[in-house]
């Protein structure tokens, strides 16, 4: 598909950030590309048109930037979902493992309300930590997994097996 191949050209690999022997995916290219961007952002809602989504929770940083306008797409409401500490008012969090230590995903406790239809939004799926938190945080706060939707999987680092029990839609594997 054309769009995809215009999305993947916009993705830059940046080698030994942010540790060494780490390449990493720079998605700021196809920010700054008007057609690459609006094809990224159709490309995460499309599965998700008539699904009835109510809430997207983008995942800090880089799912604020594509889940604000699939949220806007799909007439849902945005949940920012951020590291613990970013927050103002009442939060309920998820704690995952990182390679050396945890991690905290956190979401404002009154965001989702029970019964909720959630399209949880990010950019890169790598080892799946950061998702599988996500998906049980959003549980926790009694809404309905509806979807994840990735731009990129890693496919490498396996974060796939990490969600057997998600509909996920990923626009590119690599
Ligand atoms: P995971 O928890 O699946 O190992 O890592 C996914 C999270 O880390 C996502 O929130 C994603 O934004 C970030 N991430 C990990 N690797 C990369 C990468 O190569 N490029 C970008 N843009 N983000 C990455």
């Amino acid at each position: 598909a054309p769009s995809l191949e215009l999305i993947k050209a916009h993705i830059r690999d940046i080698p030994d950030f942010p540790h060494a022997g780490i390449l990493f995916k720079d998605i700021t290219p196809l920010l700054n590309h008007r057609e690459a961007f609006a094809a990224a952002v159709a490309g995460l809602c499309a599965p998700y048109r008539d699904a009835g989504v109510d809430h997207v929770v983008g995942l800090e940083a880089r799912g604020f930037i594509f889940g604000a306008p699939v949220a806007m797409e799909l007439g849902a409401g945005f949940v920012p979902a951020r590291k613990a500490g970013k927050l103002p008012s009442d939060t309920i969090d998820q704690s995952y493992d990182l390679e050396y230590g945890t991690a905290t995903v956190e979401i404002h406790a009154d965001a989702i309300t029970p019964g909720s239809r959630v399209l949880i939004v990010d950019d890169v799926l790598a080892t799946g930590g950061t998702g599988r938190a996500a998906v049980d945080l959003v549980r926790k706060a009694g809404g309905t997994v509806v979807g994840f939707s990735v731009l990129m999987e890693l496919s490498a680092l396996h974060g796939r097996g990490k969600l057997p029990d998600v509909e996920l839609h990923t626009l590119l594997s690599v």
